[in-house]
């Protein structure tokens, strides 16, 4: 007989003193329940010198389901029972069955079931349902039945904890694996006292600069003594799994996980072959205090106080609070929001005049995108923007965008009245997007609007980056006709050599320096900067944001040519926009004749 379990205790020939867990490598541990002491004694005799796969076998007895049970909650790593099924009562053998896979939740256990009155055999359904390997009347149980049965029973033991070891433990690291950690976590959110643990993540800092740095073998190598320190520190009551390549998590009492022991941990360099490594750890935790938390849910919460912890404390570590996950779930729900609002209509445009300051006269206006959700709240720009920027849904939101504001300018400039210009807004995802221009182009053929009454408004960090490729853009999108503004001007770091190069029309000076400009000349010199540099440039200045007269009346003395703002109007829907047009201009008719 091949003798495969040689190589296991191999595996530990490296410590002295094996522990209790790791001698039963050596044994199979067979349970024998029956309430007649006679079958305890004959099976024994029966199996006493049988080796199976090179391991003998050790028994465990119990007289009653009751006390079965009791022996099965304490002792680990039984393989087989051999299981009378009229006991106590007619049917406490199968009771017992239905004990041990929905309550003990011991899957891996064989079960023999076997019985002296031929009439309780159990219907075939049971046997399916319950896993049951074989069941025999006691007077079919020759010695050599018995042998093949058990036999059979313990070796589909072996091959099921051998795949379960694949599935559920990381060789490297000889522990658990994350599917492990999972079902320990439930395991642990069953008892009664769960509310009294917590769990870690602990991450290793720079794993990936360090595994290219010195090899993957030293990496490999570093990960085991780290495990190996871990599971010293902690040890005991508290179970350490790995996670992912190098993460690992800690499941234990909430005094034994003591984070600070988590930071020291690290302090001490660990000792590789031939050298000692430096390295630090960042842990994220999470109390199992909730009720009805799954060991998925406790992980993906320890994660995202990992991620807040790599971000701000590193080397250090922080608890989930209900608020973090709060956050991500409300991103998340405002992103399928938003995607459902792209397709049914919800987003709609508002319009907020553009005027010049020194006549008056009605330049443009700016489209500012709306999201109108279900509850028929809006959700303002600055929050779903920035979402939508980093899904990638800004490049069909910004199209849509387009299409509608030049819609809009179609109609606006229908009328015999002079025409007005259409402000864009232009974010840098979709400026990157290599097919921006073709959108473009498409946008104002379909909607055969005059390219020239157009302009895109694109931020001051985005003119400023990478000058080549923005140059050879805006030269490109220019030459198309439109007219380029840079918003928010003031708020980045431009240079004026680069600036110089930009082929622009227009700086946007930022609502910030516009701010509180008549009362003090706090902010003041930023935007009598900005308008001398764009007086220098040959630019024109577009001021956002003037609420007040004083504002205005600054403004226009320090040379900037319009404005924007809550003075003239608020962003307007399209009816709106031209009612307020209609009586603005009649307005300034009378005050001009
Ligand atoms: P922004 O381009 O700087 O737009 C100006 C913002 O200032 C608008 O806010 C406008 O409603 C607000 N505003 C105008 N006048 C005043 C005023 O007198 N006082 C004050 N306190 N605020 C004023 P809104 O509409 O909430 O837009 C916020 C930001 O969202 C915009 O800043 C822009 O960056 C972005 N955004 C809006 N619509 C679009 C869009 O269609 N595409 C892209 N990519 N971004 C957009
Ligand atoms: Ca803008
Ligand atoms: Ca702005």
């Amino acid at each position: 007989m091949p003798q495969q379990s040689d190589e296991e205790p191999m595996m530990f020939a490296e410590e002295d003193g094996a522990s209790e867990q790791e001698l039963r490598q050596d044994i199979w541990r067979m349970l024998i329940v029956d309430d007649e002491p006679d079958v305890h004694t004959s099976t024994k005799l029966a199996l006493a010198d049988v080796k199976i796969l090179g391991r003998s076998l050790e028994f465990l007895h119990a007289y009653s389901a009751r006390e079965a049970t009791q022996l099965l909650r304490l002792e680990k790593d039984i393989a087989l029972v051999l299981l009378d099924v009229v006991m106590e009562s007619d049917d406490a053998g199968l009771g017992l069955v239905r004990t041990i896979r929905n309550e003990l939740k011991l899957l891996e256990l064989r079960i023999i079931l076997h019985t002296g009155q031929p009439g309780y055999a159990p219907e075939i359904e049971t046997i399916h349902d319950y896993d049951i390997n074989d069941y025999k009347t006691k007077s079919e149980l020759s010695r050599t039945r018995l042998y093949a049965s058990v036999t059979s029973a313990v070796r589909a033991y072996h091959q099921i904890r051998a795949l379960d070891q694949l599935a559920f433990y990381d060789r490297l690291c000889s522990l658990p694996n994350r599917n492990r950690f999972i079902s320990l976590i439930n395991e642990r959110m069953a008892q009664p006292d769960h509310a009294a643990h917590a769990i870690a993540i602990v991450d290793i800092d720079d794993f990936a600069e360090i595994n290219d740095a010195l090899g993957h073998q030293h990496g490999d190598r570093l990960l085991q003594v780290i495990a190996d320190r871990l599971s010293l520190t902690f040890g005991g009551e508290v179970a350490v799994a790995r996670l992912g390549s190098d993460a690992f998590g800690i499941l234990g009492p909430t005094a034994a996980l003591d984070p600070e022991r988590l930071v020291a941990l690290f302090q001490r360099p660990f000792e590789m072959p031939g050298h000692t490594m430096a390295v630090t750890a960042t842990s994220g935790l999470r109390h199992l205090s909730d009720r009805g938390i799954s060991g998925l849910e406790a992980i993906k919460d320890a994660n995202i106080a990992l991620k807040r912890a790599k971000k701000s404390r590193r080397g250090h570590y922080m608890f989930f609070a209900d608020e973090m996950g709060d956050e991500i779930r409300e991103r998340v729900r405002l992103l399928q929001g938003l995607r459902v609002a792209m397709d049914s209509d919800r987003l709609f445009l508002m319009y907020q005049p553009q005027i010049r300051l020194d006549t008056g006269k009605l330049m443009g206006v700016e489209a500012l995108v709306r999201w109108r959700n279900l509850d028929g709240q809006l959700v303002p720009p600055d929050r779903f923007i920035p979402l939508a920027e980093c899904t990638g849904l800004i490049v069909n939101l910004g199209e849509w965008v387009m299409r509608m504001a030049c819609h809009t300018l179609r109609q606006l400039n229908k009328a015999g009245r002079p025409p007005l210009r259409m402000s864009v807004n232009v974010s840098h995802i979709q400026f990157r997007n290599h097919a921006f221009p073709e959108m473009l182009a498409a946008a104002l053929e379909d909607t055969g609007v005059d390219p020239s009454c157009v302009e895109l408004e694109i931020t001051e960090s985005v003119a400023m980056e990478e000058p080549d490729f923005i140059v050879a853009l805006l030269t490109r999108l220019k030459r198309m006709g439109v007219s380029i503004a840079i918003d928010d001007f003031g708020t980045g770091y431009s240079s004026l050599s680069q600036l110089r190069q930009l082929p622009v029309d227009r700086l946007k000076l930022d609502r910030a320096f516009v701010m509180g400009l008549s009362d003090s000349d706090h902010g003041g010199r930023i935007a009598a900067t900005v308008v001398e540099l764009g007086r220098n440039l040959n630019l024109t200045t577009i001021a956002e944001g003037i609420e007040e007269e004083g504002e205005a009346r600054v403004l226009h003395e320090l040379g900037c040519h319009e404005g924007q703002g809550y003075l003239y109007a608020r962003p307007m829907e399209l009816p709106a926009l031209k009612e307020w047009i209609e009586a603005y201009e009649q307005k300034r008719s009378l005050v001009q004749e």
